[in-house]
């Protein structure tokens, strides 16, 4: 599908974002956040071939693995996606924070903090047709800031209006209502509603973003997994039919956190800094904590200690919770914040990142595991889950194929946009 012409000969054929050019599409372009990717979930389907089109992409396109902005978490990773620039860009390191001024939990899932423009946005603004569709609707919001475009959730597809998002009817556009939002359709759904409107016609860039829901309780390789990658790699060749140039990364990987017995293996650092310091001294954040606790419990591989009693003294509490089993690093805020590209104002005492294999959670208390259902506990958010997958359906240009050393998830619109033939 070519861009329309406008007829304006100054109109821009590139946008700058964030200090990177972006050449406007002159093929539909379809970008995919794979939500919890880990390249072994590929490694898997690939062996299974179960998954022909990526595999295509993979030998005839470009392929290779990526690392994720810290910390590996849904919100701060699509946002670096669709900004092409790292946490401290854009301002979104978590789903939540600890306002240390106000002693109090603030969402950081809105617009609000969010301190960049999108790639998104600015293509919109010259003249592309946008879409972005996303699974959750929690981060709706974000994805569609300044957008003038399509923009809906699978969540709430129901509810899209054209006032409000661009675009109406899509049940009757996707063939079927939106499903639920622990149904592993709604993924699908995000993948078919971009498939339909590219099919259509109707877009010059899609950002298509899924939801982990699957990865967080199967195993790369397992039925359930594998069952997954072919609905998705389906999908993946109705957008590379319909003659667009996909681009596919992952806003993080996934790991296993559960004991060989199938407990979940978390180091609760809250109740350890209570132990040491007695209670209400110091404050955990685990920012992954959000609306869909269902599938991991609010445990992640990286959390943020805060301390809120001024007679407790921080390099303590980095060594206690340097003592913590399970705990592979802690480092000060501050450095943390400049060695991970992460806004230093959202950052406390210090941030503790899992060892490989466990999950760090606040107090046991604040955690109900009953949720998992006896399912392994299998999550993200730390070192371990950085790697993800880098795919795109076209070859690289000479330029590009340059520029391959220690790339980034968020480079992805910037390669399926400037980098291929
Ligand atoms: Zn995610
Ligand atoms: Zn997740």
């Amino acid at each position: 599908m070519a861009l329309r012409e406008t007829g304006d000969a100054q109109r821009s054929r590139a946008v700058t974002v964030n200090g990177r050019r972006y050449a406007l599409p002159t093929r539909t372009t379809a970008v995919i956040c794979y939500d919890g990717c880990d390249p072994a979930y590929v490694e898997a389907a690939r062996a299974a071939a179960i998954v022909p089109h990526l595999a295509q992409m993979m030998d005839e396109g470009f392929a290779a693995i990526a690392d994720a902005a810290m910390p590996t978490f849904t919100n701060p990773n699509n946002l670096s996606i669709v900004c092409g620039a790292p946490p401290s860009v854009h301002g979104i390191s978590g789903n939540y924070y600890f306002d240390e001024a106000t002693g109090r939990e603030t969402m950081m899932v809105d617009a609000e903090g969010m301190r960049a423009g999108t790639i998104l946005a600015a293509l919109a603004g010259a003249g592309a047709r946008v879409a972005a569709i996303t699974a959750k609707d929690k981060l709706l919001k974000a994805l569609a800031n300044d957008l003038d475009g399509i923009a809906f959730s699978a969540e709430r597809a129901d509810d899209a209006t054209l006032a409000q998002n661009g675009i109406e009817d899509v049940t009757g556009l996707v063939g079927r209502a939106a499903p639920s939002q622990y149904d592993p359709d709604l993924s699908l759904f995000v993948l078919d509603a971009g498939v339909r409107l590219i099919e259509a016609g109707r877009v010059d860039v899609a950002y298509l973003s899924l939801s982990d829901l699957v990865q967080h309780s199967h195993a790369p390789g397992s039925g359930g997994a594998n069952a997954f990658m072919a609905a998705v790699d389906q999908r993946v060749g109705a957008l590379i039919a319909a003659g667009a140039t996909v681009g596919i990364v992952a806003d993080h990987g996934m790991n296993d956190m559960a004991h060989g017995d199938g407990r979940a293996r978390v180091a609760y650092v809250a109740d350890a800094l209570d132990a040491t310091f007695g209670p209400g001294r110091t404050r955990v954040i685990c920012p992954i904590t959000d609306p869909f606790v269902r599938h991991h419990g609010a445990l992640g591989g990286f959390v943020r200690i805060h301390v809120t009693d001024a007679a407790v003294d921080p390099a303590a509490v980095l060594a206690a919770v340097g003592a913590i089993a399970g705990v592979g690093r802690v480092l000060p805020g501050a450095e943390a914040a400049a060695e991970f590209e992460m806004p230093p104002e959202r950052e406390g005492a210090a941030v503790a990142i899992a060892a490989p294999g466990y999950a760090l959670g606040a107090h046991a208390a604040d955690h109900d595991l009953s949720a998992l259902a006896g399912t392994r506990l299998r999550s993200h958010g730390g070192l371990a889950e950085r790697r993800v997958p880098f795919i795109l359906s076209r070859p690289l240009n000479a330029a590009y194929q340059q520029k391959t050393a220690n790339l980034r998830n968020y480079d992805i619109f910037d390669f399926a946009l400037n980098g291929v033939v």
